[in-house]
């Protein structure tokens, strides 16, 4: 049994061989300090347990199976939260190598309160810690806890009222004594945090709680300050987001792995197809000093959809803006991962953007679909960017708005006679509030829009969100279609109750690109082009699908 004392800050896991094997999270037995056991799984959810879907999906054959751990991955990671994994953290070797890391977890702990240490973002996480009612209003917003058939480990909650606990106890005066009896109490042991550090990766960081908090608290923020404390002072983060995110990006120019020549090619080979496709010769500039708009794209569009970033290119040129990409490298790829997990690496990206801006004497930035990119260079990088590097940024939304509103293209919206609606990417629209351009958009050019419910700032996370969309190791992508992207899974189906089956074609735009990918990767998990003829794309796509001086048919109803 038990063999540290209990409220000893250096407690390390120990051998229980009375704990259960696994155990299920939910119900009566739920308990916080279950966190700290030292062995067995915290959690598990089967279809059984999932919100019901509609049609077509509203039979048990429907959902596929959930794809166990492998053997090797059990015993290689820490895997004692629930089913699945995503940060890969290797298990201690030694008891003494457990303490280091709670010790290493208690020094990131205090700077994380401290002034110097985390000037960024230091007061709304100080607020969150204080001021709880503990109302639940925030789990009722949360996708993931209603799409889990309300597993209790991911309400908001749960992993905020774990740290909660930590703060009283160890920053607070006096907590060693008196926080466990006002504030209750979690042993601080290497079992607790290996699970705590996976939990803060089963959050879309979508702050939809934090919108309907009656006191403010933001649980977002604390999932994604615990990243952080466990990036910078444990080495524990995701290789999708660190090693092959921030680090490639810094190193090689992008997170695509792509430098400036080989970024010139690709957008070379986009021009020629897109003069083929639209009829229209398209030249991408490159480096144009005193451009009005230095453009940046999420450089995953190059890669995956061309499509999106020759569609700008059409626009931009037929509308006769002054624009430039830039060949700096990282200037060309909006990606910024550290949002999401590290503000240092956040600061480093955001400032070759706007470096790079300064160099060619651009009037502004333009963001192009990337709604995590928004979030970094604008609102995020305003606490960054001082003097004169602090450079308009603006959403592509705007730009296109005033483009599409006004008389300088015609359109053809019979062009785009198909039912579409329209996803809110949660940083562009919640995180931002940029909602209106968009639908003015597709309202003019798409005669059978409709929106999903609901919509706009109370808009539900596609399920991809804070690089979710590029997880997909060992079995993880089974929990992110089957409960991050159930929420907004159900409201595309239901946006398009009124037109089903393979026959009608439709199309879901997202004018962000990880949540195009991540929902490109739902619709496929569960056939929906097959089963409901349901397509994915951005908002560019439709523009120019729509425009009466282009070759007809620029989106291609096949799916990729
Ligand atoms: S809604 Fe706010 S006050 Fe209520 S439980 Fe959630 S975080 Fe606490
Ligand atoms: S930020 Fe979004 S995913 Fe995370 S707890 Fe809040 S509502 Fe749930």
């Amino acid at each position: 049994m038990e063999t540290q004392k209990k409220n000893s800050p250096l407690a390390v896991g120990t051998e229980d061989k009375g704990a259960p094997p696994t155990g299920g999270a939910k119900g009566k037995e739920f308990r916080l300090e279950d966190i700290s056991r030292p062995q067995g799984q915290w959690a598990h959810v089967d279809n059984r347990d999932l919100m019901p879907m509609p049609a077509p999906l509203d039979h048990p054959e429907a959902e596929p199976e959930w794809r166990p751990l492998s053997e090797r991955a059990r015993e290689t990671y820490e895997c004692a939260l629930d089913d699945t994994l995503v940060l890969s953290i290797p298990k201690p070797k030694s008891k003494e190598e457990e303490r280091e890391l709670v010790e290493k977890f208690l020094h990131g702990l205090r700077k994380l309160f401290s002034k110097e240490d985390n000037w960024t973002f230091l007061r709304p996480l100080t607020l969150s810690m204080e001021h709880c009612a503990n109302c639940q209003t925030c789990s009722e917003a949360c996708h993931i806890f209603e799409a889990s058939g309300r597993n209790p480990i991911y309400r908001p909650t749960c992993r905020s009222e774990i740290l909660r606990r930590l703060y009283h106890k160890y920053i607070k005066p006096g907590g060693q004594f008196l926080a466990k009896w006002r504030h209750g109490d979690v042993e601080l042991n290497w079992p607790a945090l290996a699970r705590l550090a996976e939990l803060s990766y089963r959050c879309n960081l979508c702050r939809r709680c934090a919108q309907t908090c009656p006191i403010g608290v933001d649980n977002g923020l604390i999932a994604r300050e615990l990243r952080k404390l466990f990036s910078q002072e444990l080495g524990i983060h995701t290789k999708e987001l660190h090693d092959r995110g921030s680090v490639l990006q810094l190193k090689v120019g992008s997170s695509t792995g792509m430098n400036p020549l080989v970024v010139k090619d690709n957008i070379d080979f986009i021009d020629e197809d897109m003069t083929e496709k639209t009829g229209i010769k398209i030249e991408t500039p490159w480096d144009k000093a005193g451009a009005d708009v230095l453009l940046i794209h999420n450089a995953g569009e190059i890669m995956a959809w061309p499509e999106n970033p020759g569609a700008f290119a059409v626009i931009l040129q037929a509308a006769g803006v002054s624009w430039t990409l830039s060949s700096e490298a990282v200037a060309y790829d909006g990606i910024n991962y550290g949002l999401f997990y590290d503000d240092v690496m956040l600061a480093k990206v955001v400032v070759k953007h706007a470096q790079a801006a300064k160099k060619l004497g651009v009037k502004k930035i333009v963001i192009g679909e990337c709604g995590h990119a928004h979030k970094a260079l604008t609102v995020i990088a305003d606490r960054v960017l001082t003097g004169d590097l602090n450079i308009p940024r603006e959403s592509a939304m705007t730009l296109l708005r005033e483009i599409v509103l006004s008389d300088r293209l015609r359109f053809d919206p019979s062009r785009n006679d198909f039912p579409v609606t329209l996803h809110d990417p949660c940083n562009l629209v919640r995180l931002m509030g940029v909602v209106e351009p968009q639908r003015e958009i597709v309202r003019k050019l798409c005669p059978k829009f409709r929106e999903m419910t609901p919509h706009g700032v109370d808009n539900y996370c596609c399920g991809g969100g804070s690089g979710f969309a590029i997880h997909s190791a060992h079995n993880f992508e089974d929990w992110r279609f089957k409960i991050s992207g159930r929420k907004k899974l159900q409201q595309i189906l239901n946006a398009f109750a009124d037109c089903p089956g393979p026959e009608i074609k439709k199309y879901v735009c997202a004018p962000c690109s990880n949540c195009k990918g991540q929902i490109r990767d739902i619709l496929n998990y569960y056939e929906l082009w097959e089963k409901w003829g349901i397509l994915y794309g951005g908002l560019v796509e439709l523009i120019v699908n729509a425009m009466a001086d282009v070759k007809p048919g620029f989106i291609e109803w096949e799916w990729r």
